[in-house]
This record gives structure tokens, sequence and C-alpha cells, in this order.
């Protein structure tokens, strides 16, 4: 595996009204060529600031960038073979597709043939063959972002950085590009870093996400593996919805209120976490061999394909639970109703704290 781009240690620290605050605590990635790299997290955990350092807008207080196996720590940003795309298209409003795209191409006096051909190409990566007159206002959102894409990538830099690209666009269309983001991605062979706080769109579409709290990086893996193995209560809490049940373990069992879960080898203070599909409402009590809990029915949300129910516990625990609605959409439980919750063993993940 070649690295693009390695941070090691990095540290980002500002002063502000005299005070020092550090944005980035201490970071490090390798991100492989040619990967689908996203950094997640809420607003101001550092993301933005961790690719700024990557792109060179920013120096690191401590810590070393490397783009290829070489230490661009103090190179400046046009030294670096990398480029940015952003929220805000930043595309020239009085030129047409065509010319915005080829703009770079055109400064760095490459040859009109060869722009031709790469223009041409790279529109038709971005489905916009057929726009090339144009001007950036009689386009959607969507094309105007396909075009800022087409006009980052046209230089073939050995690495693209896009920072909340698709914020301003609406949920349709924004999950629409998500897929063609994938997609462009796979065909031009780009390795591309993306900022996002959206949880889905970092899941859709990343061969790894790194998950950022605080200026740290708290997991780094999959999505799938962010999903089903959450290394802390914050990423478990911050990707999709999950219930966190604490306890004392003896034996491989946890009490809780109303029930038990079955924490296999675990012994002494644990938390673990259970995603709310994996768990199943009924009236009967569950046969042995499963983690079980009874509870009161506190709301049940109508939700399309599912329905979303709050069961309260016997201490005031709160869980939610999943119920894909499969072919006629009863509720199997009403507000008020005692219920049980039951899951297989190895859907209690345990967590650190
Ligand atoms: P958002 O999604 O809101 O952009 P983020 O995760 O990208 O958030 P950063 O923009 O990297 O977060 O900011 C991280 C922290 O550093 C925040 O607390 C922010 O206020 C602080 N910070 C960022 N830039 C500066 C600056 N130039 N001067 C002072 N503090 C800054």
């Amino acid at each position: 595996m070649t690295s693009a781009i390695e941070l090691e240690n990095v540290v980002k620290e500002y002063l502000s009204h005299g005070e020092v605050v550090q944005a980035v605590k201490g970071v490090s990635l390798d991100i492989a060529e040619g990967e689908f790299f996203s950094l997640l997290g809420p607003s101001g955990c550092g993301k933005t600031t961790t690719m700024r350092m990557i792109a060179g807008f920013e120096a690191p207080t401590k810590g070393l960038v490397k783009l290829h196996g070489q230490d661009v720590t103090n190179v400046p940003p046009n030294k670096r073979d990398v480029n940015m795309v952003f929220q805000s298209y930043a595309l020239f409003p009085h030129m047409s597709v065509w010319d915005n795209v080829a703009f770079g191409l055109k400064q760095r006096k490459t040859p009109q043939e060869e722009i031709k051909r790469r223009v041409g190409e790279m529109l038709e990566i971005v489905d916009l063959t057929g726009r090339e007159k144009r001007r950036p206002r009689e386009m959607s959102g969507g094309q105007q972002q396909r075009v800022a894409l087409a006009r980052a990538l046209v230089n073939r830099p050995r690495a693209l950085l896009l920072d909340e690209p698709l914020g301003a666009l609406d949920l349709k269309l924004r999950q629409a590009m998500q897929i063609e983001l994938k997609r462009i991605q796979r065909e031009v062979g780009i390795t591309f870093v993306y900022v996002t706080h959206d949880q889905n769109e970092a899941l859709t579409m990343s061969d790894r996400i790194a998950v950022m709290n605080d200026g740290l990086v708290e997991q780094l893996a999959g999505p799938r593996e962010i999903y089903e193995r959450p290394a802390t209560a914050f990423v478990a809490g911050f990707i999709g919805t999950s219930n966190l049940l604490a306890g004392t373990a003896t034996a491989g069992e946890l009490k809780i209120a109303g029930g038990r879960v079955l924490v296999p080898g675990q012994e002494g203070d644990v938390t673990v976490t259970v995603r709310p599909e994996k768990i199943t409402i009924g009236t009967d009590e569950p046969v042995n061999g499963v983690s079980s809990v009874r509870g009161t029915v506190a709301e049940v949300v109508y939700l399309g394909t599912y329905n979303s129910y709050a069961v309260s516990l016997a201490d005031g625990a709160e869980v939610t639970v999943f119920q894909q609605n499969a072919h006629d959409a009863t509720a199997t439980a009403e507000r008020g109703d005692s219920v049980w919750l039951s899951w297989q063993a190895q859907h209690s993940y345990v967590i650190g704290s």
C-alpha cells in the first residue's frame, strides 16, 4: 500500500483573544493512494483545520505532513500536488462551463489540442457533455458542483481535498451527488479526502473514515466496522442511533433494571452498545440464551419503512428499537404496553469509555 498522505502527530494551536486554542491535538493518519477517505465529526472538532494542513493553507504547530512519502510540512499550497473543492463552488460567473474547466490548463500554457482533449474527457466524466457553453448561473447547484469538480480534476492532482462540497444542496440532490462523486472518484482513481459532519454521507462514499472529536481521531476504520463496532461511546452516538447500557458484569452477564445483557467472557465494569435494529420487541418472555429486558413503550413513531419505539426501563433509562414494517404496517406494540426486548449476544458490542 503506497501512502498518498501521512500526518504524523499533527497539532494545531491558534491564539484566540490571548488564549491558546488547540484545534487539532495530535492526529496521525495514513491515507492510501486512490482511497476515498473521510474526516467526519461534529462542528468544531478540527476536521477543516486538519484538511487545511494537508492542503498547506495552515502550518502545523507540531508534527509532520507527508505527501507521497515526501515531507511537505513547510511547502506552500501551490507547490503541493493537491487540489481543493469548496462548498461555495467558486466558479467564474462570466465564463462558460468549458472556459471554467479549461482555465487552469490555459494558465499553464498547455497546448490547445491537449486542452481540448482533457476538458472534453473531464466533462464526459462529470456528465456535462453538451453543456459546454452554459454559464454557471444557468445551471442547478448539482451541475455547478460538477463543474467545480471537473475544474479541480482536470489538472490531474494526485489528491483532491473536498470540504463539505455538497453542503449547499438539498437532500435528494445531495444523495444523488454522493453516488455520483463515488463513481467519479473510482473512474479517475485519484485519492479523495472528504470533510463532512454528515454520517450518512461518510458511510455512503468512504473506503475509510476517521471519526474526529475535540481535536482527536476517535476511530479510524471502514464504514461497516465503524457502524457495527464503534470504538467509543462518542462514535456509537455520533454514527446512527445507539443504545448504551452500562454496569458490572459477573460471569459474562450484565444485570440491568428489568433484565440482563449477555456479555460472554466479560467481568467487571462494562459499557455495551446495541443498535436499535438488532432488538426484537414482543409481549412474550424470550427464551434463554439471549439478552432480554422488560420495559414499557413510551412512544411509537411511524417512519414509513420502519417503526421506532422508545421503551422505558424500570430505572428510567430508555431503549430505542427499530422494527421493519414488513407486509402490514400495524405496530407490534402501542404506547403504554408492557413489552420484552431481546437480542442475540453478538449484537451487544463492548466499547471503551
Ligand atoms: P466546522 O464543521 O464547523 O467547520 P471543523 O470540525 O471543521 O468545524 P475547525 O474549523 O477545524 O472545525 O475548527 C476547530 C477549532 O479550532 C474550533 O474550535 C475553531 O473555533 C478553532 N479555530 C479554527 N480556526 C481558527 C482560527 N483561525 N483562529 C482561532 N481558532 C480557530
